[in-house]
């Protein structure tokens, strides 16, 4: 049996990919596949209302807040962010927690007349959420899980600026208090559905009348709209509401987050305890999604992605950027994953000399 341990596009459930392949041939009888349905229709009108209510319903989400499915993936909404949310201040702050916060941040640095400050987020070694205290800002933008580093921040604390999080690797992975934030975003393929849409969840209070760059960037107009003022990502959506459907079955997003710990906790301890593996993370700032470690020798590495491949253990490379090792375990991994990985690592460490 062979597991996917790939950053992204992640694994999806198994029980939803085998409801789309039963879906496929005629989506509820209608005689056309989900991809041939009308997004006018209420075929797909429904799946989406229920899909947002699922999502609402997983995140307690109170209706201040909207709930999009948007094209274009967490990429498009590093600009669309700003243009939606800088309009009062013309200020904006971005913790630079590691390379999507960075891009994040350069894309807001593009837009003209934002003044767009670079903070830090690292204290010592450990990422801290702090309020930059540097007057009224339209938000404080955070990376709450870094896919790349393996880094995440374990405390979101309260602060007097409005928090913007981009939540793409670990949306739906652990509890959050949406009341905390005015927005928050993701790409959905990692722990929610296929490559091709974004979520975004934003305070309805936040959004103006003022027009900004194009209608298809407005938040304000996706929400009068439920998400269609285009032809919206159908396939997405509805596999997404598959997902929603599953974590909800699974028990909701603290069952998920139990189960996570664990999962992780099993994999961090092999490493810790190993003579061969190491993780250059410092505990407290661990990832719960993205676990990284290395051999210390790049061939090694190399070898160690062979061997797990050939075990049926696939996409266990660390970043291009980065290189080394690495394992995502969305929520979508089962235990049975996480220990064919601890063994096929068992297995090479006593092969080469651990
Ligand atoms: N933000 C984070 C934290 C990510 O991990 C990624 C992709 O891995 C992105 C943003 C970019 O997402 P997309 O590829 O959907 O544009």
């Amino acid at each position: 049996m062979g597991y996917n341990f790939s950053a992204g596009p992640g694994i999806m459930p198994a029980q939803v990919v085998e409801q789309i392949k039963r879906d496929m041939p005629s989506y509820q009888g209608s005689g056309m596949s989900i991809m041939e349905i009308s997004h006018r229709s209420a075929l797909y009108t429904d799946l989406a209302a229920e899909a947002q209510q699922d999502l609402r319903d997983l995140m307690h989400i109170s209706d201040d807040y909207a709930v999009l499915f948007l094209h274009g993936g967490g990429t498009l909404q590093f600009t669309n962010v700003p243009l939606n949310l800088a309009q009062q201040h013309h200020h904006v702050a971005y913790l630079n927690s590691g390379h999507w916060a960075q891009k994040a941040l350069e894309a807001a640095q593009r837009i003209e007349g934002l003044q767009v400050d670079d903070v830090p987020s690292l204290d010592g070694n450990l990422p801290t959420i702090q309020d930059p205290q540097r007057g009224a800002l339209d938000y404080l933008h955070i990376t709450t899980n870094n896919t790349i580093e393996g880094t995440t921040y374990h405390h979101i604390p309260t602060i007097d600026q409005p928090l913007v999080a981009d939540m793409s690797s670990n949306i739906l992975a652990q509890p959050y208090d949406i009341n905390q934030f005015d927005l928050v975003y993701a790409g959905a393929q990692k722990n929610i559905g296929p490559a091709g849409m974004a979520i975004v969840i934003v305070k309805r209070e936040r959004l103006t009348d003022q027009p900004i760059l194009s209608e298809i960037m407005d938040y304000r107009l996706e929400d009068k709209k439920d998400s269609a003022l285009n032809t919206p990502p159908v396939f997405c959506t509805y596999a997404a509401g598959l997902t929603f459907k599953w974590l909800k079955q699974f028990g909701g997003v603290d069952a998920i987050y139990q189960r996570n710990q664990e999962q992780a906790k099993m994999l961090y301890d092999f490493i810790d305890n190993s003579k061969l593996f190491n993780n250059p993370v410092l505990p407290a700032q661990r990832s719960l999604t993205n676990i990284v470690f290395v051999t210390g020798d790049a061939q090694l590495d190399a070898q160690f992605i062979a061997a797990a491949r050939a075990q049926g253990l696939v996409n266990l490379a660390g970043h291009r950027l980065v290189g080394g090792i690495r394992a995502s375990l969305y929520n979508a991994m089962p235990t049975a994953g996480v220990t064919a990985l601890i063994n096929v690592m068992k297995d090479f460490e006593v092969q080469h000399g651990g």
